[in-house]
Protein backbone atom coordinates (compact mmCIF):
# COMPACT_ATOMS: atom_id res chain seq x y z
CA UNK A 1 0.00 0.00 0.00
CA UNK A 2 1.35 3.36 -0.60
CA UNK A 3 -0.32 6.92 0.79
CA UNK A 4 0.40 9.95 -0.81
CA UNK A 5 0.81 13.60 0.67
CA UNK A 6 -2.49 14.91 1.05
CA UNK A 7 -3.34 18.64 -0.23
CA UNK A 8 -5.09 20.87 1.46
CA UNK A 9 -8.96 20.59 1.03
CA UNK A 10 -9.61 23.97 -0.78
CA UNK A 11 -8.11 21.62 -3.70
CA UNK A 12 -10.81 19.28 -3.80
CA UNK A 13 -13.39 21.97 -4.61
CA UNK A 14 -11.19 22.20 -8.34
CA UNK A 15 -11.74 25.76 -9.22
CA UNK A 16 -11.61 25.63 -12.78
CA UNK A 17 -14.51 22.78 -12.39
CA UNK A 18 -16.58 25.17 -10.18
CA UNK A 19 -15.54 27.49 -13.80
CA UNK A 20 -17.30 25.14 -16.03
CA UNK A 21 -20.94 25.87 -14.59
CA UNK A 22 -22.56 28.78 -16.37
CA UNK A 23 -25.35 29.36 -14.07
CA UNK A 24 -27.78 28.42 -16.81
CA UNK A 25 -30.38 26.98 -14.48
CA UNK A 26 -31.57 23.63 -16.65
CA UNK A 27 -30.91 21.39 -13.91
CA UNK A 28 -32.88 22.65 -11.39
CA UNK A 29 -35.99 21.08 -12.41
CA UNK A 30 -34.08 17.34 -12.28
CA UNK A 31 -32.59 17.72 -8.68
CA UNK A 32 -34.62 16.14 -6.09
CA UNK A 33 -34.40 18.86 -3.18
CA UNK A 34 -35.15 21.60 -5.62
CA UNK A 35 -38.31 20.02 -6.55
CA UNK A 36 -39.01 19.22 -3.17
CA UNK A 37 -38.08 22.22 -1.41
CA UNK A 38 -38.11 25.03 -4.13
CA UNK A 39 -35.11 26.73 -3.08
CA UNK A 40 -32.37 28.18 -5.10
CA UNK A 41 -30.06 27.53 -1.91
CA UNK A 42 -31.15 23.39 -2.45
CA UNK A 43 -30.49 23.40 -5.83
CA UNK A 44 -27.49 22.65 -8.23
CA UNK A 45 -26.94 26.38 -8.99
CA UNK A 46 -27.03 27.58 -5.64
CA UNK A 47 -24.63 24.84 -4.16
CA UNK A 48 -22.37 25.66 -6.81
CA UNK A 49 -22.56 29.08 -5.93
CA UNK A 50 -21.54 28.42 -2.22
CA UNK A 51 -18.56 25.96 -3.18
CA UNK A 52 -17.34 28.96 -5.52
CA UNK A 53 -17.49 31.04 -2.29
CA UNK A 54 -16.21 28.92 -0.40
CA UNK A 55 -13.43 28.00 -2.84
CA UNK A 56 -12.35 31.99 -2.80
CA UNK A 57 -12.88 32.28 0.49
CA UNK A 58 -15.76 34.85 0.36
CA UNK A 59 -17.39 32.74 1.99
CA UNK A 60 -17.12 30.29 5.77
CA UNK A 61 -18.46 27.63 6.60
CA UNK A 62 -21.46 28.65 8.74
CA UNK A 63 -24.46 25.79 9.69
CA UNK A 64 -26.34 27.52 7.18
CA UNK A 65 -24.07 27.09 4.47
CA UNK A 66 -23.11 22.91 5.39
CA UNK A 67 -27.21 22.91 6.14
CA UNK A 68 -27.51 23.29 2.23
CA UNK A 69 -24.22 20.81 1.35
CA UNK A 70 -25.68 18.40 3.39
CA UNK A 71 -29.10 18.21 1.82
CA UNK A 72 -27.40 17.14 -1.59
CA UNK A 73 -28.06 13.44 -2.12
CA UNK A 74 -25.01 13.14 -4.36
CA UNK A 75 -27.23 11.58 -7.04
CA UNK A 76 -25.62 13.17 -10.03
CA UNK A 77 -29.30 13.74 -11.80
CA UNK A 78 -27.83 17.51 -12.13
CA UNK A 79 -24.66 16.48 -14.37
CA UNK A 80 -27.21 14.25 -16.55
CA UNK A 81 -29.26 17.30 -17.10
CA UNK A 82 -26.29 19.95 -17.47
CA UNK A 83 -25.37 20.70 -20.93
CA UNK A 84 -22.24 22.30 -19.67
CA UNK A 85 -20.71 18.71 -18.37
CA UNK A 86 -20.29 20.16 -15.50
CA UNK A 87 -19.03 17.14 -12.96
CA UNK A 88 -21.04 17.57 -10.05
CA UNK A 89 -20.09 14.85 -8.29
CA UNK A 90 -16.07 15.14 -8.04
CA UNK A 91 -17.72 19.39 -6.38
CA UNK A 92 -20.03 17.92 -3.73
CA UNK A 93 -17.57 15.14 -2.67
CA UNK A 94 -14.61 18.45 -2.50
CA UNK A 95 -16.96 20.03 -0.41
CA UNK A 96 -17.66 16.93 1.72
CA UNK A 97 -14.32 16.85 2.03
CA UNK A 98 -13.68 20.29 3.06
CA UNK A 99 -16.69 19.92 5.65
CA UNK A 100 -15.35 17.05 7.01
CA UNK A 101 -11.38 18.67 7.67
CA UNK A 102 -12.71 21.81 8.95
CA UNK A 103 -16.08 21.83 9.97
CA UNK A 104 -17.44 20.90 13.77
CA UNK A 105 -20.15 18.83 14.09
CA UNK A 106 -21.92 18.73 16.83
CA UNK A 107 -22.94 15.78 19.39
CA UNK A 108 -24.95 13.45 18.07
CA UNK A 109 -24.46 14.30 14.24
CA UNK A 110 -21.22 13.97 14.61
CA UNK A 111 -21.37 10.64 16.57
CA UNK A 112 -23.89 8.95 14.04
CA UNK A 113 -21.46 9.70 11.31
CA UNK A 114 -18.36 8.20 12.72
CA UNK A 115 -20.50 5.59 13.89
CA UNK A 116 -21.91 4.27 10.25
CA UNK A 117 -18.38 4.93 9.03
CA UNK A 118 -17.22 2.28 11.64
CA UNK A 119 -19.99 -0.04 10.90
CA UNK A 120 -20.81 -0.37 7.54
CA UNK A 121 -17.58 -0.86 5.39
CA UNK A 122 -16.60 -3.61 7.35
CA UNK A 123 -19.13 -6.98 6.96
CA UNK A 124 -17.97 -8.61 10.32
CA UNK A 125 -18.95 -5.93 12.10
CA UNK A 126 -22.18 -5.05 10.38
CA UNK A 127 -22.96 -9.12 10.53
CA UNK A 128 -22.53 -9.02 14.41
CA UNK A 129 -24.58 -6.23 14.88
CA UNK A 130 -27.01 -8.33 12.82
CA UNK A 131 -27.28 -11.22 15.06
CA UNK A 132 -29.66 -9.64 18.12
CA UNK A 133 -31.51 -8.33 14.66
CA UNK A 134 -31.99 -12.01 13.16
CA UNK A 135 -32.68 -13.92 16.19
CA UNK A 136 -35.60 -11.60 16.89
CA UNK A 137 -36.65 -11.59 13.58
CA UNK A 138 -36.69 -15.80 13.64
CA UNK A 139 -38.36 -15.51 16.93
CA UNK A 140 -41.44 -13.61 15.27
CA UNK A 141 -41.37 -10.56 17.47
CA UNK A 142 -39.42 -8.25 14.72
CA UNK A 143 -42.94 -6.05 14.14
CA UNK A 144 -42.99 -5.24 18.07
CA UNK A 145 -39.26 -4.45 17.91
CA UNK A 146 -39.94 -1.85 14.54
CA UNK A 147 -43.38 0.01 16.27
CA UNK A 148 -41.03 0.71 19.37
CA UNK A 149 -37.87 1.56 16.30
CA UNK A 150 -39.56 2.77 13.63
CA UNK A 151 -36.35 3.13 11.50
CA UNK A 152 -35.62 -0.62 12.18
CA UNK A 153 -38.03 -1.13 9.60
CA UNK A 154 -35.35 -0.15 7.20
CA UNK A 155 -33.13 -3.79 8.34
CA UNK A 156 -34.06 -6.86 5.39
CA UNK A 157 -35.02 -9.94 6.35
CA UNK A 158 -32.52 -12.50 7.23
CA UNK A 159 -30.86 -13.73 4.17
CA UNK A 160 -28.72 -17.03 5.03
CA UNK A 161 -27.14 -17.20 1.67
CA UNK A 162 -23.56 -18.55 2.06
CA UNK A 163 -20.46 -16.29 0.76
CA UNK A 164 -19.45 -17.30 -2.64
CA UNK A 165 -16.53 -19.30 -3.09
CA UNK A 166 -13.59 -17.53 -4.90
CA UNK A 167 -14.30 -19.44 -8.07
CA UNK A 168 -16.76 -19.96 -9.72
CA UNK A 169 -16.43 -21.95 -12.95
CA UNK A 170 -18.16 -20.86 -15.94
CA UNK A 171 -20.63 -23.29 -17.28
CA UNK A 172 -19.45 -24.97 -20.55
CA UNK A 173 -17.13 -23.34 -22.38
CA UNK A 174 -15.71 -20.42 -20.88
CA UNK A 175 -16.03 -17.37 -22.96
CA UNK A 176 -14.91 -15.12 -20.22
CA UNK A 177 -13.47 -14.36 -16.66
CA UNK A 178 -14.49 -11.84 -14.82
CA UNK A 179 -14.16 -10.07 -11.11
CA UNK A 180 -17.50 -9.81 -9.02
CA UNK A 181 -17.83 -6.97 -6.34
CA UNK A 182 -19.03 -8.66 -3.42
CA UNK A 183 -20.11 -5.17 -1.81
CA UNK A 184 -20.37 -4.81 2.32
CA UNK A 185 -23.65 -4.05 2.89
CA UNK A 186 -24.71 -6.30 0.05
CA UNK A 187 -22.26 -9.58 1.44
CA UNK A 188 -24.30 -9.18 4.48
CA UNK A 189 -27.77 -8.41 3.50
CA UNK A 190 -27.88 -9.02 -0.02
CA UNK A 191 -26.13 -12.13 -0.44
CA UNK A 192 -29.03 -14.12 -2.68
CA UNK A 193 -28.43 -11.37 -5.15
CA UNK A 194 -24.43 -12.14 -5.41
CA UNK A 195 -25.30 -15.81 -5.76
CA UNK A 196 -27.91 -14.85 -8.36
CA UNK A 197 -25.15 -12.91 -10.08
CA UNK A 198 -22.79 -15.57 -10.42
CA UNK A 199 -24.79 -17.69 -11.38
CA UNK A 200 -26.10 -15.52 -14.33
CA UNK A 201 -22.48 -15.24 -15.04
CA UNK A 202 -21.69 -18.75 -14.93
CA UNK A 203 -24.80 -19.67 -17.15
CA UNK A 204 -23.45 -17.10 -19.90
CA UNK A 205 -20.15 -18.81 -19.92
CA UNK A 206 -18.48 -16.47 -17.58
CA UNK A 207 -15.87 -17.56 -15.03
CA UNK A 208 -16.46 -15.52 -11.56
CA UNK A 209 -13.40 -14.46 -9.68
CA UNK A 210 -14.74 -13.35 -5.87
CA UNK A 211 -11.73 -12.51 -4.22
CA UNK A 212 -11.81 -13.54 -0.76
CA UNK A 213 -9.38 -9.87 -0.02
CA UNK A 214 -12.05 -7.25 -1.24
CA UNK A 215 -12.71 -4.70 1.08
CA UNK A 216 -15.33 -1.81 1.00
CA UNK A 217 -15.29 0.10 -2.45
CA UNK A 218 -14.37 3.33 -0.47
CA UNK A 219 -17.89 5.21 -1.59
CA UNK A 220 -19.41 5.24 2.04
CA UNK A 221 -16.20 7.03 3.26
CA UNK A 222 -15.77 9.26 0.29
CA UNK A 223 -19.39 10.97 -0.13
CA UNK A 224 -19.07 11.87 3.80
CA UNK A 225 -15.95 13.65 3.35
CA UNK A 226 -13.14 11.06 4.67
CA UNK A 227 -10.86 11.30 1.44
CA UNK A 228 -7.75 9.26 2.99
CA UNK A 229 -9.89 6.25 4.18
CA UNK A 230 -11.87 5.83 0.62
CA UNK A 231 -8.89 5.97 -1.38
CA UNK A 232 -7.22 3.27 1.62
CA UNK A 233 -10.29 1.36 0.07
CA UNK A 234 -9.76 1.79 -3.36
CA UNK A 235 -6.40 0.98 -2.99
CA UNK A 236 -7.24 -1.85 -0.78
CA UNK A 237 -9.79 -3.03 -3.90
CA UNK A 238 -7.35 -2.72 -6.93
CA UNK A 239 -4.81 -5.23 -5.24
CA UNK A 240 -7.42 -7.67 -4.24
CA UNK A 241 -8.47 -8.04 -7.81
CA UNK A 242 -6.06 -10.21 -10.29
CA UNK A 243 -4.90 -7.97 -13.28
CA UNK A 244 -6.24 -10.80 -16.06
CA UNK A 245 -9.76 -10.13 -15.95
CA UNK A 246 -11.95 -9.33 -18.79
CA UNK A 247 -14.06 -7.07 -16.64
CA UNK A 248 -14.71 -6.28 -13.02
CA UNK A 249 -18.71 -6.95 -12.56
CA UNK A 250 -20.51 -4.72 -10.00
CA UNK A 251 -23.95 -5.54 -9.28
CA UNK A 252 -24.61 -2.27 -6.70
CA UNK A 253 -25.09 0.94 -8.39
CA UNK A 254 -23.12 2.67 -5.80
CA UNK A 255 -20.09 1.10 -6.07
CA UNK A 256 -20.12 0.66 -9.92
CA UNK A 257 -19.65 3.92 -9.93
CA UNK A 258 -17.01 4.85 -7.63
CA UNK A 259 -14.68 1.96 -9.47
CA UNK A 260 -15.10 3.84 -12.69
CA UNK A 261 -13.62 6.35 -10.77
CA UNK A 262 -10.55 5.08 -8.87
CA UNK A 263 -8.68 6.36 -12.13
CA UNK A 264 -9.21 9.64 -11.62
CA UNK A 265 -8.92 9.53 -7.92
CA UNK A 266 -5.79 7.57 -7.79
CA UNK A 267 -4.31 10.04 -10.90
CA UNK A 268 -1.78 11.52 -8.28
CA UNK A 269 -0.55 8.09 -6.79
CA UNK A 270 2.54 7.26 -8.92
CA UNK A 271 2.17 3.37 -7.32
CA UNK A 272 -1.89 3.35 -8.12
CA UNK A 273 -2.23 5.52 -11.11
CA UNK A 274 -1.87 3.07 -13.86
CA UNK A 275 -3.47 0.11 -11.92
CA UNK A 276 -6.34 2.45 -10.97
CA UNK A 277 -7.10 3.49 -14.59
CA UNK A 278 -6.93 -0.09 -16.05
CA UNK A 279 -9.12 -1.40 -13.53
CA UNK A 280 -11.78 1.85 -14.06
CA UNK A 281 -11.38 0.38 -17.77
CA UNK A 282 -12.82 -2.94 -16.47
CA UNK A 283 -15.60 -1.74 -15.16
CA UNK A 284 -18.99 -3.28 -15.73
CA UNK A 285 -22.55 -2.95 -14.20
CA UNK A 286 -23.85 -6.67 -14.44
CA UNK A 287 -26.52 -5.49 -16.94
CA UNK A 288 -24.49 -3.77 -19.03
CA UNK A 289 -22.27 -6.70 -19.40
CA UNK A 290 -24.76 -9.19 -19.76
CA UNK A 291 -26.36 -7.04 -22.59
CA UNK A 292 -23.03 -6.48 -24.24
CA UNK A 293 -22.28 -10.59 -24.26
CA UNK A 294 -25.34 -11.37 -25.12
CA UNK A 295 -27.60 -13.23 -22.78
CA UNK A 296 -29.13 -16.19 -23.47
CA UNK A 297 -33.15 -15.46 -23.09
CA UNK A 298 -34.74 -17.75 -20.52
CA UNK A 299 -37.73 -19.51 -20.78
CA UNK A 300 -41.54 -18.25 -20.51
CA UNK A 301 -42.49 -17.13 -17.04
CA UNK A 302 -46.01 -16.41 -15.39
CA UNK A 303 -46.52 -12.88 -17.08
CA UNK A 304 -45.08 -10.38 -14.12
CA UNK A 305 -46.06 -6.49 -14.00
CA UNK A 306 -42.32 -4.93 -13.47
CA UNK A 307 -41.73 -1.16 -12.86
CA UNK A 308 -38.37 -0.29 -12.73
CA UNK A 309 -36.50 2.49 -10.79
CA UNK A 310 -33.19 3.99 -12.15
CA UNK A 311 -30.77 3.91 -9.28
CA UNK A 312 -29.14 7.12 -9.34
CA UNK A 313 -25.68 5.96 -9.42
CA UNK A 314 -26.29 3.56 -12.44
CA UNK A 315 -28.35 6.14 -14.74
CA UNK A 316 -26.89 9.31 -13.55
CA UNK A 317 -23.37 8.31 -12.22
CA UNK A 318 -22.26 5.59 -15.09
CA UNK A 319 -25.65 6.49 -17.74
CA UNK A 320 -26.70 2.87 -17.39
CA UNK A 321 -30.56 3.30 -18.15
CA UNK A 322 -31.17 0.70 -21.28
CA UNK A 323 -29.08 -2.50 -20.05
CA UNK A 324 -31.45 -3.23 -17.33
CA UNK A 325 -34.44 -2.75 -19.04
CA UNK A 326 -33.07 -4.54 -21.71
CA UNK A 327 -31.93 -7.76 -18.85
CA UNK A 328 -35.91 -7.38 -17.86
CA UNK A 329 -37.58 -7.69 -21.55
CA UNK A 330 -35.04 -10.43 -22.32
CA UNK A 331 -37.82 -12.31 -19.50
CA UNK A 332 -40.82 -13.49 -21.77
CA UNK A 333 -43.64 -13.04 -19.79
CA UNK A 334 -42.02 -10.23 -18.08
CA UNK A 335 -44.46 -6.43 -18.72
CA UNK A 336 -42.36 -3.42 -17.82
CA UNK A 337 -43.88 -0.29 -17.52
CA UNK A 338 -42.48 2.60 -17.04
CA UNK A 339 -42.59 4.70 -13.57
CA UNK A 340 -42.73 8.22 -13.54
CA UNK A 341 -39.47 9.96 -12.30
CA UNK A 342 -37.63 6.70 -12.74
CA UNK A 343 -34.62 8.41 -12.06
CA UNK A 344 -35.81 10.96 -9.32
CA UNK A 345 -33.69 9.71 -6.19
CA UNK A 346 -35.57 7.56 -3.49
CA UNK A 347 -33.78 9.36 -1.27
CA UNK A 348 -31.80 6.04 -0.31
CA UNK A 349 -28.38 7.94 -1.20
CA UNK A 350 -25.95 5.53 0.86
CA UNK A 351 -26.27 6.95 4.60
CA UNK A 352 -28.39 9.67 3.85
CA UNK A 353 -31.58 8.04 4.39
CA UNK A 354 -30.46 7.63 8.67
CA UNK A 355 -28.61 11.10 8.21
CA UNK A 356 -31.36 12.95 6.64
CA UNK A 357 -34.43 10.81 7.18
CA UNK A 358 -36.99 14.15 6.73
CA UNK A 359 -36.02 15.08 3.05
CA UNK A 360 -35.19 10.80 2.85
CA UNK A 361 -39.10 10.66 3.36
CA UNK A 362 -40.68 13.10 1.62
CA UNK A 363 -38.32 11.17 -1.72
CA UNK A 364 -39.38 7.73 -0.45
CA UNK A 365 -43.00 8.72 -0.42
CA UNK A 366 -42.97 10.80 -4.00
CA UNK A 367 -41.50 7.54 -5.48
CA UNK A 368 -44.13 4.60 -3.85
CA UNK A 369 -46.93 7.84 -5.30
CA UNK A 370 -45.68 7.07 -8.42
CA UNK A 371 -45.50 3.26 -8.55
CA UNK A 372 -48.63 3.22 -7.11
CA UNK A 373 -50.08 4.99 -10.20
CA UNK A 374 -48.41 1.98 -12.42
CA UNK A 375 -50.54 -1.18 -10.85
CA UNK A 376 -46.98 -3.11 -10.94
CA UNK A 377 -46.70 -6.39 -9.07
CA UNK A 378 -43.05 -5.82 -8.53
CA UNK A 379 -40.24 -3.18 -8.71
CA UNK A 380 -36.83 -3.91 -10.02
CA UNK A 381 -33.64 -1.48 -8.38
CA UNK A 382 -30.01 -2.57 -8.98
CA UNK A 383 -28.89 -0.99 -6.06
CA UNK A 384 -29.29 -2.57 -2.36
CA UNK A 385 -29.87 1.19 -0.92
CA UNK A 386 -32.57 1.69 -3.24
CA UNK A 387 -34.20 -1.76 -3.21
CA UNK A 388 -34.23 -1.15 0.71
CA UNK A 389 -35.61 2.53 1.09
CA UNK A 390 -38.48 1.69 -1.50
CA UNK A 391 -39.03 -1.40 0.16
CA UNK A 392 -39.50 0.14 3.44
CA UNK A 393 -41.77 2.95 2.21
CA UNK A 394 -44.01 0.02 0.62
CA UNK A 395 -44.73 -1.09 3.85
CA UNK A 396 -45.28 1.89 5.18
CA UNK A 397 -47.86 2.34 2.91
CA UNK A 398 -48.61 -1.85 3.25
CA UNK A 399 -48.73 -2.11 -0.20
CA UNK A 400 -47.50 -6.00 -1.26
CA UNK A 401 -44.70 -5.22 -4.14
CA UNK A 402 -41.53 -6.71 -4.10
CA UNK A 403 -38.54 -4.69 -4.03
CA UNK A 404 -35.83 -7.17 -6.85
CA UNK A 405 -32.50 -6.96 -8.45
CA UNK A 406 -33.04 -7.19 -12.07
CA UNK A 407 -30.06 -10.46 -12.05
CA UNK A 408 -32.59 -11.86 -8.85
CA UNK A 409 -35.63 -12.39 -11.40
CA UNK A 410 -33.32 -13.29 -14.21
CA UNK A 411 -31.83 -15.98 -12.04
CA UNK A 412 -35.28 -16.91 -11.17
CA UNK A 413 -36.66 -17.32 -14.82
CA UNK A 414 -33.53 -19.15 -15.77
CA UNK A 415 -33.64 -22.05 -13.33
CA UNK A 416 -37.67 -22.01 -13.92
CA UNK A 417 -38.78 -20.73 -10.63
CA UNK A 418 -42.02 -18.58 -10.00
CA UNK A 419 -40.55 -14.58 -10.78
CA UNK A 420 -41.77 -13.79 -7.09
CA UNK A 421 -40.52 -16.61 -4.77
S1 LIG B 1 -24.68 22.87 -13.36
FE1 LIG B 1 -24.93 22.92 -15.59
S2 LIG B 1 -27.15 23.05 -15.91
FE2 LIG B 1 -26.77 23.59 -13.77
S3 LIG B 1 -26.59 25.83 -13.76
FE3 LIG B 1 -24.50 25.03 -14.00
S4 LIG B 1 -24.16 24.92 -16.21
FE4 LIG B 1 -26.37 25.17 -15.92
S1 LIG C 1 -26.56 15.75 -6.70
FE1 LIG C 1 -28.81 15.51 -6.74
S2 LIG C 1 -29.52 16.55 -4.86
FE2 LIG C 1 -27.41 17.23 -5.22
S3 LIG C 1 -27.59 19.12 -6.40
FE3 LIG C 1 -27.36 17.45 -7.91
S4 LIG C 1 -29.45 16.85 -8.42
FE4 LIG C 1 -29.57 18.06 -6.53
Amino acid sequence: MSGTARPPAQIFIAAERLLDCVHCGLCQQACPTYLELGTEMDSPRGRIYLMRALSDGTLALTPEVVRHLDLCLGCRACETACPSGVHYGRMIEGARALVAEQYRRRGRERWQRRWLEWVFPYPRRLRALMAPVRLAQRLGVWPLVTKLLPVAAMIPPADGAAPLPQLVPAEGRERRRVGLLAGCVARVWFAQTNEASARVLTRNGCSVVVPRAQTCCGALSLHNGSRDAGLEFARRTIDAFPADLDAIIANAAGCGALLREYGELLADDPAYAERAREFSAKVRDISEWLVALGADAPPAVTPLRVAYHDACHLAHGQQVCEQPRALLRLIPGVDLVELPEADLCCGSAGSYNLLEPAMAARLQARKVRNIESTHAQCVAAANPGCMIQIQAGLRRRKLNIPVVHPVDLLDRAYRGLPLLG
